[in-house]
């Protein structure tokens, strides 16, 4: 792994606006790295110990220095659209940002908000796009165990694909899982993070499927080995990533469906029509349903344009500091 001094004269800090808030945030902060293998990215929350986003940055410092990785390097995966927790009247012109989906990933459970406004959005959704599209919820585990229960009964007439950690807790997955009894599938997202986790998820059947992300789990063959080890059905995602980090995304995606022996679900990676700007050219926005393998080189006035303030960047530059002796 790399120094912090051989690091910084590859590192460029970006600040992109989102064309609506999400998880309470206008900005998306980004570390890009010009590595020897490519252009990867580090960008976990701000929020986010220097533990939890050292297991972002060994999964950034893969992609950027290691020449065995085997990527795909033409092709493409199928990406869900994804709704933020907005009015039900706004769902429309959001999601023709999207362009044509075969799935819609809708935020719900949002502090401050009622049951009657993720009703109402999930209903946008369908009034939208119709009965064939795969409509999912994501909750972030904002449901304790009876809110989980009465909202899915409710929206369970929608007819979901999956409902993506209802509540916070593997325990309570598994006795939600439990009560529902089949009538919605529960997906674990939150839950899949530590190396004990995917274990702990199957012994207690707490999900009928995992999310896994390429920066949380510690990078492409971390990530590909708990999908082995969990043997659930996979759907890949990211957290709001430049085009830089969807394609990593994709990548690992790729990887686990021929690793797998699996089709790719679609992919919780069309969130490139959620930035209002980009660091290419030729952002990753979903075309048809699908973002390509293709690997991204950022455009140096992009970059430049959307750099982060100095203070924002020192800020970066320091959390990078602290976390490089953290890698795992
Ligand atoms: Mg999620």
């Amino acid at each position: 792994m790399p120094s912090f001094d051989e690091l910084l004269p590859r590192i460029h800090v970006v600040s992109l606006p989102l064309v609506t808030r999400f998880r309470r945030v206008t900005e998306r902060e980004a570390v890009l790295i010009d590595g020897p293998e490519g252009w990867s990215e580090w960008s976990p929350f701000l929020e986010y110990g220097d533990a939890e986003a050292a297991q972002w940055l060994h999964a950034a410092l893969e992609y950027a220095n290691d020449a065995e990785l085997d990527l795909a390097d033409s092709g493409s995966i199928p990406v869900n659209a994804t709704v933020p927790a907005i009015a039900a009247a706004e769902v429309p012109a959001l999601l023709e940002r999207y362009g044509t989906v075969r799935a819609v990933k809708v935020k719900v459970a949002e502090p401050g908000q009622t049951l009657e406004d993720d009703v109402a959005r999930v209903r946008a959704v369908r009034e939208v796009l119709g009965d064939d599209v795969l409509v999912r919820v994501d909750a972030n585990g904002g449901w304790s165990l009876e809110e989980a229960a009465r909202a899915l009964e409710q929206l369970g007439a929608f007819t979901l694909d999956y409902a993506e950690q209802p509540v916070a807790s593997v325990e309570d997955l598994a006795r939600l899982r439990e009560q529902l009894d089949g009538r919605v599938a529960i997906a674990a997202d939150e839950s899949i993070r530590k190396a004990s986790d995917p274990l702990r998820v199957t012994q207690l059947g707490a999900a009928d499927r995992i999310i896994v992300k390429a920066q949380p789990l510690g990078g492409l063959r971390r990530a590909t080995e708990i999908v082995r080890e969990v043997g659930l059905p996979v759907t890949v995602s990211s957290a709001l990533d430049t085009s830089v980090g969807l394609t990593m995304g994709a990548q690992l995606a790729a990887r686990i469906a021929r690793e797998t022996g699996t089709e790719v679900s679609p992919a919780g990676l069309g969130t490139a029509a959620l930035l209002r700007a980009d660091v290419t050219r030729a952002p990753k926005r979903p075309v048809e349903g699908t973002i390509s393998l293709a690997p991204v080189v950022p455009d140096r006035d992009l970059v430049e344009q959307h750099a982060a303030s100095a203070e924002r960047r020192a800020w970066w530059l320091a959390r990078l500091e602290r976390c490089l002796p953290l890698l795992p």
